[in-house]
């Protein structure tokens, strides 16, 4: 099972349109946190760790489509939180659905198997299922035991009813390659469509900050795994473009391009980038002109310095192959290096430093940026 034709189709030609157009910057993935409220309690996540009050809020269904329509990006990501918990969440879905959207609906998996009746199979609809690895991995992973178990259960559910689905894997600095290795070939024995692979996300409210990884472990990592798959003739399919995967192997090297997954949540749009939160503009308008981008990345803001991010660098990655076609047709064929000297990384020292508490709470930097509630200010 691979990415409908369909989404390949409206995706490529939603990209080339752009490029037409001359747009220098412009969105590809929406992330839309309609609550920030979850029934498990993961350390590695920095989502949750907000007051109750902001807990309890919700987007609704007017401001989830609202948010969708303005931004115009042809996939909509609805993380959280745990989307499930929405009591709105299948009508977003299908309004969304109604507006030709790619929906991928994020999930723990706890609530699937209760849930399935409320959404009807759609190639525009996929269950991106989050599993860390096998068993006590995963329960350890999701601080609860027994949610393995619970989670394969509901992604063999969603499938017998014809579903999409996905895993959605986060690997942390604890990760063992031939674990992974094992872990994907499971995963995929299932008969999912594909993986969404991360590096520990570098959250700053995680509470278990010390699992994240850098940038020469997620690539040291990342090598082990596509030599193991290339080796061992494994068929993995990842839910990544392939010049993302060959950056997280340590051979390309980008800088992020944090509007290309603009986030939407119960405080407005993020700035700059899922990850960091350092206020929020009112429209999409504001975020995309008024955020000073040149502020952050790697090299240029201490946050930014080991991120490896999907979210940040899948739409760098995705310009790429489609300025260089034939760069991405010889990967395709030759596969992803796993020897030789990694591509000269970014120079870190130069990067500000971050000082103080601004944003929903977080730490902002030496001569901030302007942002639009800045400005407003
Ligand atoms: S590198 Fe980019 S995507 Fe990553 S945290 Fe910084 S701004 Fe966000």
């Amino acid at each position: 099972m691979a990415v409908p034709l369909i989404q390949q189709i409206r995706v490529g030609a939603y990209i080339l349109k752009q490029k037409l157009a001359g747009r220098a910057r412009y969105p590809l993935v929406l992330m839309l946190e309609p609550l920030f409220r979850c029934n498990l309690a993961c350390p590695g996540c920095g989502k949750i760790a907000h007051p109750d009050d902001i807990l309890n809020k919700r987007l609704s269904v007017e401001d989830c489509v609202a948010a969708a329509e303005e931004c115009g990006a042809p996939i909509v990501s609805i993380p959280g939180g745990e989307p499930l918990i929405h009591k709105e969440m299948p009508q977003i879905v299908k309004a969304l659905i109604a507006r030709k959207k790619f929906v991928y609906l994020c999930t723990n998996g706890l609530l699937l198997e209760k849930k399935l009746d409320d959404y009807d199979p759609s190639p525009y609809l996929t269950f991106s299922v989050h599993l860390d690895g096998l068993g006590r991995d995963h329960d350890r992973a999701v601080g609860q035991d027994g949610v393995f178990e619970r989670t394969v259960s509901a992604i063999r559910a969603a499938l017998n009813r014809g579903h999409r689905v996905t895993v959605n894997c986060t690997l942390f600095n604890d990760a063992e390659p031939r674990k992974a290795a094992d872990f994907f070939d499971f995963v995929m024995a299932l008969g999912v469509e594909s993986i969404t692979v991360s590096a520990g996300y570098a959250y700053e409210k995680a509470s278990a900050q010390e699992h994240f990884l850098s940038r020469t472990q997620t690539k040291a990592l990342f090598r082990e795994l596509f030599r193991i798959q290339k080796q061992e003739k494994k068929r993995w399919r990842f839910n990544q473009s392939l010049f993302y995967l060959d950056f997280l192997a340590g051979n390309r090297r980008y800088q992020c391009t944090p509007w290309g997954n603009p986030t939407y949540n119960v405080f407005g749009w993020q700035q700059p980038c899922y990850l960091i939160d350092e206020g929020h503009a009112p429209t999409f308008r504001a975020l995309m002109e008024e955020t000073d981008w040149a502020a952050y990345g790697v090299g240029r803001y201490e946050k930014c310095s080991d991120c490896m991010v999907h979210s940040g660098f899948e739409p760098t990655a995705v310009n790429d192959m489609v300025s260089h076609p034939l760069q991405a047709l010889k990967l395709l064929i030759k596969g992803i290096r796993t020897e030789g000297p990694m591509a000269e990384d970014f120079d870190l020292s130069g990067a500000r430093a971050v000082r103080e508490e601004s944003g929903s709470g977080e730490k902002t930097a030496e001569n901030p940026p302007q942002t639009a509630e800045r400005k407003r200010a």
